[in-house]
């Protein structure tokens, strides 16, 4: 069996909870990071990689991605900036490691570098890259994995998660997978397994009680619910 691919979500740590909540249908959002609804983001791509002339394709599959968020939340991305280093959301590809994003706001609190990894694979890139960028700007959006939503309460096989990822250390298998949210933290309601914001779980690291493969496509609960925590604005009645 290869090695899992799982996203590392970054920006775990930092709780401010202070936002209002809202009535969702699926999915979980982080409250405290959640963008103000109908803001614009820039988004740009960084480093080697991501800006050379061999990667047009993926740039523009990437850009096509992002505003397929758009079509269901009223957030917009932006990829025109004049400076990418002062763009909020800053994109670079990597041929190694797993993709990774910084979840909602707190993209604004990285000052330097990326703020986003997508990696590039030699294989089924397209495919890949379509799963890749639908995830990370989910969290761009705020969204957290789907596995640590708090109405879902997984009862792990530590050890074989844990030998899955032979290259994590305990705390990073334990923050990124056993930990869960509590319904305090994120705007969330019924568990969407069909989300793409959930991974790939195997049966053995479940005892055999829960499998699922990892999403290509945003799933109806993640259209309708992206859509109710960043509602269109309502049109000016006379
Ligand atoms: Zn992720």
């Amino acid at each position: 069996m290869g090695r899992a691919p799982i996203c590392e979500q970054l920006g775990l740590d930092s709780v401010d909870d202070g936002a209002e909540s809202s009535n969702v249908q699926a999915l979980g959002l982080r409250k405290n990071l959640k963008w103000k609804n109908g803001s614009t983001l820039t988004v740009a791509f960084v480093g080697t990689l991501a800006t050379s002339r061999k990667m047009s394709w993926a740039r523009k599959l990437v850009r096509k991605y992002a505003h397929t968020w758009s079509k269901y939340a009223n957030i917009r991305f932006t990829f025109r900036v004049k400076r990418p280093q002062n763009a909020t959301i800053r994109i670079c590809f990597t041929r190694e490691g797993n993709s990774s994003s910084q979840v909602g706001t707190n993209c604004r609190k990285v000052r330097q570098g990326p703020t986003m990894r997508i990696r590039i694979r030699s294989t089924s890139k397209r495919y890949f890259l379509r799963q890749s960028a639908l995830h990370e700007f989910g969290h761009v959006l705020g969204l957290i994995h789907e596995h640590q939503h708090p109405g879902r309460r997984i009862e792990w096989n530590k050890k074989a998660v844990q030998r899955a990822y032979p290259h994590w250390s305990k705390k990073k298998v334990r923050k990124n997978i056993f930990d869960h949210y509590e319904p305090g933290e994120v705007d969330a309601s019924d568990f969407d397994a069909n989300s793409i914001m959930m991974y790939e779980i195997r049966s053995e690291w479940t005892h055999g009680k829960f499998s699922t493969k990892r999403k290509s496509h945003l799933s109806p609960g993640d259209k309708s619910a992206i859509r109710e925590m960043y509602p269109p604005k309502k049109k000016a009645t006379i």
